[in-house]
């Protein structure tokens, strides 16, 4: 059965791409009876890795729903502990003769080669040096025809053996490269399709090589076109925002990220875009992937998440926006003391189809909790235009302060008509004083439902406040 497998190395954070390639394993592995997808993380520089990244990819993915919970899960495997693994190919590959030592070093090289962009010119493949200090082991690479790569995605990719130096696969201390460390990996563990990033296909050719070299049939090799931002430049974790976790916080959904990532090179067909996993499971066929670069639109991606969140169940959306309003210490929107459960239930509704990500929850509703919600200068001014906002807000407040005006959406809005009518105002007019004044912002939840919720008492202070 397939066995696919997700090899990153842990040296930073989890990102798009990673996961993209993450979840096309991983369609793969659960499509197929008795398919596996393995974790194996690739450990082997020790300089740069950090068991937190480790911890913050394994979290990433489980958030992703790639977790050991489900059969189709194996692992994690860590590299490093392959190590005597990777020595012993080594050696078997010398024993073979399709591997020599060698002791040139690198100014060697390049003083006999007039062209620097040549590699290594083979000068030790044939004085037959025994393993000693100061020698790596280079790869034999035969000196006839090509090695033709047959890419699931691109197709056949011929590389032209004059153009593959002989690659060293373990270095002088006996460590392996990452070339041999890979192949050996995926060998140990009976990979049967290799699905990463297009920026591994020059080191195909190399590892089909190896995978020959040791008598064995290459793998499935599916190269995933390059992510492109809206410059069309590769995404960058310096220049774009490509963190896993950053989404997460700022509360993208995680069915609605793994959609989208679904869709950065592959598409279900017949036009639709939204799919629950399930649904895309067994529509997933790595051929289908398209072999140019994929726009990672982050517009897009948002537009995808405000439609996940609006058909979430009510108590589900209320439950998810939990770490955000919950939120306690310095990050907290609000005095936690101030957090009403029920008022937030109340609430949650108005805001679920005005949200995008879940984090928009807090300037949402923040007016309920705040004892005096900060007034934006901007909206102030847009608001209380002269001759306008300051009438409109006595002519509210006598109203409001009212004790004969029942204290519902209805009447409320009744009664706002009503004192805008007299100053010859239309209701959207109207009501942007009010707004003002109550919430501190121009734009939010239907009013008269937000004033209801904050009831007359707030409210009326709040006007009266702002009429100060
Ligand atoms: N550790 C490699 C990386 O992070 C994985 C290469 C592969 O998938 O073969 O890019």
């Amino acid at each position: 059965s397939i066995r696919t497998r997700f090899a990153p190395s842990p040296t930073g954070m989890f990102h798009v791409g990673g996961a993209r390639s993450a979840l096309f394993n991983w369609a793969l592995a659960q499509q197929s009876p008795g398919g596996r997808m393995v974790l194996r993380v690739e450990d082997t520089d020790a300089a740069r890795n950090k068991p937190e990244w480790t911890d913050g990819i394994v979290r990433a993915m489980s958030w992703l729903g790639i977790s050991a919970e489900d059969p189709a899960f194996e692992g994690p495997y860590f590299q490093s502990e392959y190590a005597g693994k990777h020595r012993e190919t080594a050696q078997e590959l010398h024993t073979k003769g399709r591997a020599y030592y060698c002791d040139c070093t690198r100014e060697q090289v390049q003083e006999r080669r007039d062209n620097p962009n040549l590699g290594y010119d083979g000068f030790c493949r044939d004085r037959g040096l025994e393993p000693g200090p100061g020698r790596a082991l280079r790869f034999r690479v035969p000196d006839e025809g090509p090695t033709v790569v047959d890419d699931r995605i691109r197709g056949r990719v011929e590389f032209d053996h004059a153009s593959i130096e002989d690659f060293v696969i373990a270095r002088a201390d006996g460590s392996p490269l990452f070339v041999l460390a890979n192949v050996v990996d995926d060998v140990e563990m009976r990979i049967t399709h290799v699905i990463r990033g297009e920026e591994h296909l020059s080191n195909t050719p190399k590892q089909q090589l190896l995978w020959e070299a040791l008598g064995l049939q290459p793998p499935v090799w599916a190269h995933l076109p390059v992510i492109v931002n809206e410059q069309r430049k590769k995404l960058s974790k310096r220049r774009d925002k490509v963190a896993l976790e950053s989404y997460q916080e700022e509360g993208f959904l995680p069915e609605a990220m793994v959609n989208y990532l679904m869709l950065l090179g592959w598409a279900p067909g017949d036009d639709r875009e939204i799919m629950p996993w399930s649904e895309m499971v067994p529509l997933f066929d790595i051929a289908d992937v398209n072999s140019s670069s994929a726009f990672f639109d982050e517009k897009k991606l948002r537009a995808f998440n405000g439609d996940y969140i609006r058909s979430l169940e009510t108590a589900d959306f209320i439950e998810r926006c939990e770490p955000w309003v919950t939120m306690t210490g310095e990050e907290a929107p609000w005095p936690p003391e101030n957090f009403d459960r029920d008022v937030f239930a109340q609430v949650a509704p108005l805001a679920q189809s005005r949200v995008a990500v879940l984090s928009e929850i807090v300037p949402n509703v923040d007016f309920l909790f705040l004892d005096e919600p900060e007034t934006e200068e901007k909206s102030w001014k847009k608001a209380m235009k002269p001759g306008i906002g300051t009438p409109m807000l006595e002519a509210a407040l006598e109203r409001f302060s009212d004790e004969s005006l029942s204290w519902e959406t209805d009447t409320l809005k009744a009664a706002t008509e009503e004192a805008g009518a007299e100053l010859g105002l239309k209701l959207g007019k109207a009501q942007a004083p009010v707004r003002v004044a109550v919430t501190g912002r121009t734009v939010g939840l239907p009013l008269f439902e937000s004033l209801e919720l904050l009831g007359r008492e707030r409210t009326v202070a709040r006007v009266a406040s702002a009429l100060a």
